[in-house]
């Protein structure tokens, strides 16, 4: 497997694969600190383009507010590598801040609108951050297929939106999400959590378990589910409910019902820790 450190190495080596191979590559870009829910998306990245799946690991500060855990966030590059490595990947792309953000950097990308809602509303600045950084990986890598997950699906409507505004070319393929065996979805950030807060955290997927259940029983009124998830977020007060919305998987915006493809979406506390999850209405 071969660590790239310079998006010129970066463009040399994607085009080198499409010279050979004659076909694209996949893109897998994370912040590190790989779980299992990171391994699916690299897993389904290999078998879509064997041989030629990249995985980028950068901590993009511009995704982080002046208050956040950039500085903290963990940073675990040699079991990454291991794990990418067993999961199909033939690169790692891990460049320093300096080498994505050249010293006086002024250019960023903003999707007007969809920025500033769901995380956007709450983390300001949050999705300027990721589109610009999803930008520069994108036209460094020139992948025909960029693999992210349905965890983050605020992130996926902005980078679709985006993608399709910049005609950059890639097809995004969106990943389920990967939960613990009873039910939190994986994170990084879980390792933030104490024992007693891990235990608190699983009110976020039972809230979103009990409103897959209401729309399975037929509810489909927007207001009727969400007042049900906060229903269940008050059995643990200590949890502080940050959104709890129902809205167009394609524009973020609210929706009075339920309606298949509709995204569920919770963003909630658990003591200094903020996690999200989501549900995609069936
Ligand atoms: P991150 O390293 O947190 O930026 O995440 C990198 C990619 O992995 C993003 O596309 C995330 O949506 C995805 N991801 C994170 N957690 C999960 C999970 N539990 N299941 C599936 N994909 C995930």
């Amino acid at each position: 497997m071969e660590i790239l450190k310079t998006v010129e190495q970066l463009r040399q080596w994607s085009r080198a694969q499409r010279c050979h191979s004659g076909e694209g590559i996949a893109l897998v870009p994370t912040m590190g600190a790989l779980h299992a829910g990171h391994a699916s998306l690299i897993r389904a990245a290999a078998e879509a383009r064997p041989g030629r799946a990249a995985v980028s690991i950068f901590v993009n500060p511009t995704q982080f507010g002046p208050n956040e855990d950039f500085a903290k966030y963990p940073r675990t590059f040699k079991a990454d590598c291991a794990l990418a490595e067993r999961q199909g990947a033939t690169a790692i792309f891990a460049p320093s801040v300096e080498e994505m953000y050249p010293a006086g950097a002024a250019t960023f990308v903003d999707v007007e609108g969809l920025s500033d809602r769901l995380d956007g509303k709450s983390r300001p600045g949050h999705f300027r951050g990721v589109a610009t950084v999803v930008a520069k990986l994108l036209n460094a890598a020139e992948p025909d297929l960029a693999f992210f997950g349905q965890k983050d699906a605020a992130q996926v409507a902005v980078l679709r939106r985006m993608v399709n505004d910049l005609r950059l070319g890639a097809k995004i393929v969106v990943c389920p999400i990967v939960r613990e065996h009873d039910g939190l979805a994986l994170s990084s950030r879980n390792t933030y959590l104490s024992s007693e807060e891990r235990r608190q955290a699983l009110v976020l997927s039972r809230a979103i378990r009990r409103v897959e259940e209401l729309v399975a029983g037929g509810e489909r009124d927007s207001e009727s589910l969400i007042n049900a998830a906060y229903a269940v977020f008050a059995e643990e007060p200590a949890v502080r409910v940050d959104y709890i919305e129902l809205v167009d998987w394609s524009t973020l915006l609210p929706v009075m019902s339920a309606t298949p493809g509709t995204l569920f979406a919770v963003a909630a506390w658990v003591g200094k820790t903020r996690l999200i999850d989501n549900a995609i209405i069936a």
